[in-house]
């Protein structure tokens, strides 16, 4: 069986403000956008990669107002592809930002795949981005309810037979993209290396728009570059247009 990359909304966050995203750009806008939890199937067992949101404290701890339908819970949307959580082996963060690894409980039997400069750096963030690791006083990270399924690895390695993990740094210290080889293509979830379709694509000024929030801003030139190298169709991490598409294969 092929594999092929299926991209579910884990819920949806409303009115960020656009320079987030596209650095330097979009003053004075908004944009309302999902959060996606990718499945790679067709290998020896479904592989998860980020796994959304605590929705529940989002307001309340992170100030961003989201919503999530019974149907977007992480576990409920896997099942509408037929698998249980409890079938998944291997769950990959892209990188320790909270709205990509809050889930990562639901998945008992699963690994989590995370670059392990990443997970050092969760752990003890910088000042200005303690809140996008879930570093917040009183509470425990969300992602620290699956502590010990973290697995960490150092640098490219080939996870499954045609699913490559790929170092992309820049947005965070051990960002991460995840390559998969389809039949009909060969695909690459980006992770917040590339959040939307317009930071790949560019503008009149540059070949692609880094992300508003980064840790490394040439490592991000580098990381871009080395997609461009991979020969492959970028799914961004938070654009509207991946889920209304949601199978690529
Ligand atoms: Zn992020």
């Amino acid at each position: 069986m092929a594999l092929s990359v299926t991209a579910l909304s884990v819920g949806r966050a409303f009115g960020l403000n656009l320079p987030c995203l596209t650095y330097m750009r979009g003053w004075g806008s908004t944009i309302d956008i999902p959060l996606i939890m990718f499945v790679v199937e067709g290998g020896d067992a479904p592989i998860v990669v980020d796994t959304g949101a605590d929705v529940t404290r989002a307001w309340d701890t992170h100030g961003i107002r989201m919503e999530q339908t019974v149907d977007e819970q992480p576990d409920v949307a896997l099942r509408s592809l037929g698998i249980e959580p409890d079938e998944v082996q291997i769950v990959v963060n892209t990188h320790m930002h909270w709205d990509h690894n809050s889930n990562n409980h639901l998945f008992p039997n699963a690994r989590v795949v995370v670059q392990q400069r990443e997970l050092d750096f969760a752990r003890n963030p910088v000042p200005w981005h303690r809140m996008l690791f879930d570093v917040v006083p009183g509470l425990r990270p969300a992602w620290q309810q699956a502590e010990e399924q973290m697995s960490p690895v150092d640098g490219d390695i080939e996870l499954a037979p045609g699913v490559t993990l790929v170092t992309l740094p820049g947005h965070t210290p051990g960002s991460q993209g995840v390559l998969v080889e389809a039949a009909g293509g060969r695909y690459l979830i980006a992770g917040d290396c590339v959040y939307l379709y317009d930071n790949w694509h560019g503008d009149d000024d540059a070949d692609h728009i880094p992300p508003g929030y980064y840790t490394d801003l040439i490592a991000h030139d580098q990381s871009l570059h080395k997609i461009e190298s991979l020969a492959c169709e970028v799914i961004p991490s938070h654009d509207s247009r991946v889920v209304e598409r949601k199978i690529f294969k």
